[in-house]
Order: structure tokens, then C-alpha cells, then sequence
């Protein structure tokens, strides 16, 4: 089957620059190994030359495929049914006051179909494992990835095979059951499930989707950097702040607004702000330490944050570039200040967030004491996943409710304490 990826270029290795033509590339570079992600670039003249920003602003379709003309995937090829992206901007105007900031919003990615950000991704993958022809779609995941994987691959009836630590939170584990994929529970981590499926794929010729080695997945995260751009009338924010596991989410906004950039549909890139939780922190120490990241060397990881828990961030080289290039920063929160924030971000906007998603907005409060963002700035907090996701973790937030007994003296008694 001949390409129709007419605006594609190729796949550079983000480590020795090395450029794959579309049909050539595997999943990292020859030359590099696992540590050499590669990056899809565009014919950005070809793209400015059949779509224009003016027509995309009445484009009829909602969600991530409004931006279709810059996503590589063939013209002819369907996109998934399920509704993926389009999710709102919250102007936050409380939280800002409480942080002396003169704009802030919230954008909520949980509102995806399987309450992630990961289905931006997991999109992709589905369409690029039907366009080579696979017959079955694997992933290892902390577990949101694999769930949008499976929920995905379920919409379009493609076998899904998922890799989740044992320890994966419940409601994750049980989205991927229900949603018919096979599930191996690896009594390990994160780290050990991703090589154990990427060496099964390899042997069995499934289509990979894990984060770091699969070129498209970030392809997919971008369109949250555009959607963010569209909403806020094309005027991009002065600071976007994401939290940071394997460093797939934040490499795809810098790559949407870079795309945008380099489009002229932008004026200027966003300072790209990086948030770790405190245990898993090996792109926030090599920040400070000035460390090449494909030179980075594995730690182990401990985080409330499952999503954000990774040993050796998967796409540590396009993480760093979103921070050093975007004259961005990264900062390392605690798991309390990220227990925290989960009622902050709920109370205070109305977006409940799990842990992974609410240290961005614990990150936020961390760079404005930092004095890494201003009062000035227009801030954008991406709220990368539900709160439903992991309840364990937002009843610890708070205190418990006030049991009654079904009389109305009770409730007085209750309600005259509960209200002081
Ligand atoms: C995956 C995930 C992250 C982190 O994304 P990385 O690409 O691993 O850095 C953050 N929050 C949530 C909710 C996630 O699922
Ligand atoms: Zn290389």
C-alpha cells in the first residue's frame, strides 16, 4: 500500500538526527536504541497550503480530528467512533485570586471517553496498527494509557493485549476487563512490564503502543496544545503547566504549539512547566543537574501519582526539549502537597483530578513561590485525568462524612456541628 502522507517528511532521531522515511521507520532509532524516540516532522508549507487557521476556526467537527490535517495518519483512513478531545478550557478565577495570578484556567482532559488524556494517544495508535494491517494492539501502562488503549481498540473491534503492574488502582484494571482487552497483571513495575510487552511484541509482531517507543502516540497528545490555542482565541498562554511520568504528555504540547509556530498561527510559545512528584523524579534532577537525558540513569520510583511513577522517563529526550526550549522549568512536588491539591482543584474550579493530574496544579502553587510564574502571566493547568480513577487516593484527601441515625434530631444534632 502506497503512503498518503503527503505532509509527513519523515521521523527524526531525536538523539543523532538521523531522518526514516515514513515506510522505513521502526519504532526508535537503528543507531540509538530505546533512548533514541523519534520525532514526525512536517511539510508545514504543504499543510499552510491546503488548510488554512480561518478555515479550521468553522471546522464542523468537534474533538481531536478537527485537526486532522495535522495528525499522520492516511487522508482515507477512518477515525475511531468514540469522541475523543474537546474538552474545556474552566476560566479559574478563584484559584488565580488565591495565587495572586491574573489569569488561570483549567483545562479537564479527564473528560475523555475513558477519562484520560491517554485517549488522545490511544486514537493514534488504533489507527495506525489498522493502517498496517495488525492483528492485535499491545501496551504496557501505569494504567491509563492502557485503558484508552483497550476502550479504544474496543470501538473498532481490534484485540487489545495490556501489561499493568499488579498494584494499578482498581478502577483502572477494571475499566480494561470491561472493556474485553486481555490483561496480564505483572508482579513488577511499570519499567518491567514496559520491556516485557515491547520484547513480546517484537517476537509475536503485535503493533506497540507503549509511550516512548511508539513515534505516533505524542502525535495524538499534541492536540491538546492546539485545542488550548483554539479556545483561548489563538493567543497562546505565558505558562502551561503538566505533570510529568514518562514525559510523553508534555514533549506532545510542546510539539502542538511548536507545529502552531511554525504554521504562524501562533505568535509565541507558551514557558513549558514541568511537574514531578518528589519520589519519581529523575527528569526534575537532571533539569537542575544539566544532565544529557539520553544519558539518564534509572531511580527507583514511589509516588502516590501512579501515573506519574517512572523509573527512566520513556520520553525523557522530548521532555527535556519541551522545558530547555520553551524556557520553561521543572518542579518536584511532595505526594502531600499532590493529596492536596486534589480538593483545591475540586473546590475551587469543580474539576475533580486524580493525584497524577492534580500535581499539576500542586506544581502551579510550587512555581509561583518559586517565582517561576508571575503574577501577570495567563497560566494554563492541564488536568490530565479523573478523580474516579483512583479513590483510595482522593478519600485520603479529605475528612470523612458524618454518619446519622435516620431521625431528625440526629440530623440537628449533626447539622449544628457540621455548619459551626
Ligand atoms: C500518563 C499520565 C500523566 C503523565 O504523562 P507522561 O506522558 O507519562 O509524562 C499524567 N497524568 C495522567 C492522569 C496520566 O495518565
Ligand atoms: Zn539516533
Amino acid at each position: 500500500m502506497s503512503h498518503a502522507l503527503k505532509h509527513v517528511t519523515g521521523l527524526r532521531c531525536t538523539v543523532c538526527g538521523r531522518v526514516y522515511g515514513v515506510e522505513e521507520a521502526g519504532y526508535t532509532c537503528v543507531d540509538c536504541g530505546e533512548a533514541g524516540t523519534l520525532d514526525v516532522e512536517y511539510d508545514y508549507a504543504y499543510i499552510n497550503a491546503h488548510t488554512a487557521r480561518p478555515a479550521l476556526d468553522g471546522a464542523p467537527q468537534r474533538g481531536m480530528w478537527r485537526y486532522r490535517p495535522l495528525m499522520p495518519v492516511d487522508a482515507g483512513s477512518p477515525a475511531p467512533p468514540l469522541e475523543v478531545g474537546g474538552t474545556p478550557l474552566y476560566p479559574a478565577p478563584r484559584l488565580a485570586a488565591e495565587l495572586g495570578l491574573a489569569r488561570l484556567w483549567v483545562k479537564d482532559d479527564g473528560r475523555n471517553p475513558t477519562a484520560s488524556l491517554k485517549d488522545r494517544a490511544s486514537a493514534i495508535a488504533v489507527v495506525k496498527a489498522q493502517e498496517q494491517g495488525a492483528r492485535l494492539i499491545t501496551t504496557a501502562s501505569t494504567g491509563n494509557a492502557a485503558a484508552a488503549l483497550a476502550g479504544l481498540a474496543a470501538s473498532v473491534a481490534m484485540p487489545a493485549l495490556i501489561f499493568v503492574p499488579e498494584t494499578a488502582p482498581p478502577a483502572k484494571i477494571a475499566q480494561l476487563l470491561v472493556y474485553g482487552a486481555k490483561v496480564l497483571l505483572v508482579q513488577g513495575t511499570y519499567d518491567q512490564a514496559f520491556d516485557l510487552c515491547f520484547a513480546a511484541s517484537q517476537e509475536n509482531g503485535w503493533y506497540c503502543r507503549n509511550t516512548g517507543i511508539n513515534p505516533y502516540v505524542g502525535e495524538g497528545k499534541k492536540t491538546a496544545a492546539y485545542e488550548v490555542a483554539e479556545q483561548l482565541g489563538w493567543q497562546p498562554p505565558d505558562a502551561l503547566v503538566v505533570s510529568v511520568g514518562d514525559g510523553s504528555i508534555i514533549g506532545g504540547q510542546y510539539k502542538g504549539f511548536y507545529d502552531l509556530l511554525q504554521l504562524g498561527w501562533i505568535e509565541k510559545m507558551p514557558r513549558i512547566i514541568g511537574v514531578q512528584a518528589e519520589g519519581s523524579a529523575a527528569l526534575y534532577h537532571a533539569w537542575r543537574e544539566n544532565i544529557n537525558p539520553a544519558e539518564m540513569q534509572p531511580i527507583d520510583a514511589h509516588t502516590i501519582a501512579d501515573s506519574i511513577s517512572a523509573g527512566l522517563p520513556r520520553d525523557r529526550v522530548k521532555a527535556m526539549r519541551a522545558v530547555r526550549e520553551s524556557g520553561g522549568a521543572f518542579v518536584s512536588v511532595t505526594d502531600a502537597e499532590i493529596l492536596g491539591a486534589i480538593p483545591a482543584l475540586a473546590q475551587g474550579v469543580g474539576v475533580f483530578a486524580e493525584p497524577a493530574a492534580a500535581a499539576a496544579y500542586a506544581g502551579l502553587r510550587r512555581a509561583v513561590d518559586d517565582g517561576l510564574v508571575k503574577a501577570e502571566d495567563r497560566v494554563v493547568v492541564l488536568a490530565t485525568g479523573n478523580g474516579l480513577k483512583d479513590i483510595a487516593s482522593a478519600m485520603k484527601s479529605v475528612g470523612g462524612g458524618v454518619t446519622v441515625a435516620p431521625n431528625l434530631d440526629a440530623v440537628r444534632e449533626a447539622v449544628a456541628t457540621l455548619l459551626r
